[in-house]
This record gives C-alpha cells, sequence and structure tokens, in this order.
C-alpha cells in the first residue's frame, strides 16, 4: 500500500522529521485560502500515487494569491503516469542549499534493510542510479541492532561534507529507519532532504510504502489508504480475501495456490497467451471465492477467455464446479471458460459440470492451450 506525500509527512513529523508545514487542497480555492495562511511564497505539489511529478509539471512554485489558484487548477487537471490528480499539497516554499537523496528499503537479496544515501539527490536520482550507480551509497543494517547513531553519521558524513550539517541529517536519517522500521513499511524515502540556506534540514519530499502483509498490525495505517484508482476488481479481491494481480494480457486465469497459479502464468505465456491477472483463490474449499474470483475477472474488460485450473486437495473439486456454477446463475459470462481440475472429488465434479454441458480437462497443457486458442477467437 502506498502513501501519498502527505500522509507520510505527516508520520514523519510525528517522529520528530522537520518537514515544511502545509496543508491539502482539493480546488483551486481552498489552495489559494491555505497558502495565504502559511504565507508566501509556496510550493503546490500533485499528490498522487507515484513519483516524477516535478517533471510531469506536478510541483509548481507560486509568490501570490491568484498564481497559486491558478497553479493549483492546472495542476489538479494533470494525469500522472495514468493517476488523475485529484489533491495538492500546499506547502511553504524553501530556499534550498542542497539537495540528498535518503532511502531505506527492504534488500530481498541480504533479507535486511538497505540505506542509500546520495549527495545527487532531486528529481535525476533515478537517471543517477542508473548512469552513474557508484553516486549512491549503500549501506546492509543489522536488524537486531537498528541503525546506530555513530553508523548514522558516518554515512552522512559520505555525503555531506559539514560536519554539523551532517550529524543534524544523520538524526533525520535515524528518525526515518525508525519510521520504517515500526510501520512495517517496505520503503522509506526522502528526496530531496534539503539544506536550506538558512542552514536548516528539511524532508522535502516524503515517499513511504507499507507491507500490506503486515497492515493487520497498524490500523492506525490502513485509514491512510487511497484506492481511488485501484479497479473495483482489485478492491474486491483484496476485500475478500483473494490475492490478485492485475497484468495486461486477454485470458482471465483462476488457480488455486500461488504456485500452482505462477507455472500457470508461464503456460499461457509458453503457448503463447498473454495472462490478464494473477489470481489465486487460495487453498480452502468455499465454494464462495469461485463466486468472488469470477466477479473480479470479468470485471476486466481486456478478458476473453477464463481459465480455470484447480489442483484438488485440501480444495475440493466439487466445491468448485458448484462455485462455478453458482456464480452462472447470478451473472452473465460472456467469455469463454476452459476449465482444468484433477484431485479430490474431481469426478463428482466432472458430473456436476457436465450436468450444465461444461467439460473438464485433467491436463494443464490441453487447458491453457485451448484458452490461448479461444482468447484468439479460435473455437476448438
Ligand atoms: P517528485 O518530482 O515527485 O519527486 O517531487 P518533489 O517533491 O521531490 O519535488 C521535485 C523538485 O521540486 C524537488 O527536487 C525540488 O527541486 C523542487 N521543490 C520542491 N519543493 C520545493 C521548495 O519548497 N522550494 C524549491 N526551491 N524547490 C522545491
Ligand atoms: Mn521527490
Amino acid at each position: 500500500m502506498n502513501l501519498h506525500e502527505y500522509q507520510a509527512k505527516e508520520i514523519f513529523a510525528r517522529y520528530g522529521i522537520p518537514i515544511s508545514p502545509g496543508h491539502v487542497a482539493a480546488t483551486p480555492d481552498e489552495a489559494r485560502a491555505f497558502a495565504e495562511r502559511l504565507g508566501f511564497p509556496v510550493v503546490i505539489k500533485a499528490q498522487v500515487h507515484s513519483g516524477g511529478r516535478g517533471k510531469a509539471g506536478g510541483v509548481k512554485l507560486a509568490s501570490h494569491p491568484d498564481e497559486t489558484a491558478e497553479k493549483a487548477r492546472a495542476i489538479l487537471a494533470l494525469t500522472i503516469q495514468g493517476l488523475p490528480v485529484r489533491q495538492v499539497l500546499v506547502t511553504r516554499a524553501v530556499d534550498i542549499a542542497s539537495e540528498t537523496y535518503a532511502g531505506i528499503l527492504l534488500d530481498r537479496a541480504t533479507k535486511r534493510p538497505l540505506v542509500m544515501l546520495s549527495a545527487a539527490g532531486g528529481v535525476d536520482i533515478e537517471e543517477t542510479a542508473h548512469t552513474a550507480p557508484e553516486k549512491i551509497l549503500k549501506y546492509t543494517v543489522a536488524p537486531r541492532t537498528g541503525l546506530l547513531a555513530y553508523q548514522a553519521r558516518d554515512l552522512m558524513r559520505r555525503v555531506q561534507p559539514d560536519p554539523g550539517l551532517a550529524t543534524k541529517m544523520a538524526t533525520v536519517l535515524e528518525k526515518l529507519y525508525r519510521v520504517w522500521w515500526e510501520s512495517d513499511a517496505s520503503l522509506c524515502e526522502i528526496n530531496p532532504l534539503v539544506v536550506a540556506k538558512d542552514g536548516e534540514v528539511l524532508a522535502l519530499d516524503a515517499k513511504m510504502s507499507l507491507d500490506d502483509n503486515a497492515l493487520y498490525r497498524h490500523p492506525e495505517l490502513v485509514a491512510y489508504r487511497d484506492d481511488r484508482d485501484e479497479s473495483p476488481g482489485a478492491v474486491l479481491a483484496r476485500e475478500k480475501g483473494l490475492s490478485y494481480v492485475k497484468l495486461d494480457g486477454d485470458i482471465g486465469c483462476i488457480v488455486n495456490g500461488a504456485g500452482l497459479a505462477m507455472a500457470t502464468l508461464d503456460l499461457v505465456q509458453h503457448f503463447g497467451g498473454k495472462p490478464a491477472n494473477f489470481l489465486d483463490i487460495g487453498g480452502s474449499s468455499n465454494p464462495e471465492k469461485m463466486v468472488t474470483a469470477l466477479q473480479v475477472i470479468t470485471g476486466d474488460a481486456h478478458v476473453r477467455s477464463i481459465l480455470i485450473n484447480i489442483f484438488g486437495g485440501i480444495t475440493r473439486c466439487d466445491d468448485v464446479a458448484r462455485g462455478l456454477l453458482t456464480a452462472l446463475d447470478r451473472m452473465r459470462i460472456d467469455a469463454p471458460i476452459v476449465i482444468r481440475l484433477t484431485g479430490t472429488n474431481e469426478k463428482e465434479a466432472r458430473a456436476i459440470l457436465e450436468a450444465r454441458g461444461f467439460s473438464a480437462t485433467t491436463s494443464m497443457e490441453e487447458a491453457v492451450q485451448e484458452a490461448v486458442a479461444r482468447a484468439q477467437g479460435v473455437t476448438v
């Protein structure tokens, strides 16, 4: 789950990370009113779940009320990386002396927290990571001790020559580490962490991603969810506890078990098809799950065929078959459905399906090939 900048800043501020004061506005008039309260100049910033807002015209300075309203109007009309801007953050502008990058993420290779720092902070950090990776300092933290004060100072000294400033920035880094750790975040980033002309150190931008699997430990953070950019299918899947990831193909896949689901996607690709999604209905045998799965899949307008691949273990094939028929009673499904099932109660399942004119294969290859052909409009 991704947070907006203003939400991440709220959390950062609770940990004592200095930020420039600001307010979130949904209209140009609101933005103007907030700017008058804050004092000029102000910065107006698009609040979308995407980076690169500066380069997309989503971050603008304004020095008087009308200019604020005008620029807020322009930003609110933008779509950044496919996401419509619904809100802007209005903050007091800072006079920047230098911009540093500071980020903490979970490094899957070492299974440890990774601190990343760079003196080349600002809007070009992605490019720097690509073209001059040596300019990014990386440090693996021992999770048992966490990031210690002297380590944070040593690291900051390597990107900030001024010892006084490095110490101030190290304090921010320590706090950032605590935010990251205590929120079960997968990413916490300040880019830029600035030194202002007056010597103040501030987090000018804030980015945070939370680990969905740990959200149950943070009921206070769940309220930050903004799912207006998610498809209704993705929201439904999450609410009903199905793991669903939308992909860009046209073959809807309903599978039990994450491993089988991944193997299914591989096989679809192997036979020249493109999966529309990853969807794991899980190991339990609740027919309702099949109903939800079909609602999710049919909500995607790109789906041209539906592949159901069930390996019956704890999941009983007859329950899946019943779930499918229940779904068909409740909704209209135009896309052809191809079924592969094998394992527990497969005979019963086949009988239930045949009574309604469906056949089911036991061969995964056969089913995948048929689903690929049907998506291409070929009737087998
Ligand atoms: P991003 O492009 O989505 O990462 O958005 P940022 O919040 O990082 O803003 C992009 C750039 O706008 C920053 O790197 C700064 O150079 C500039 N910027 C943002 N806030 C201020 C400000 O208060 N004063 C000045 N002078 N520049 C700012
Ligand atoms: Mn930024």
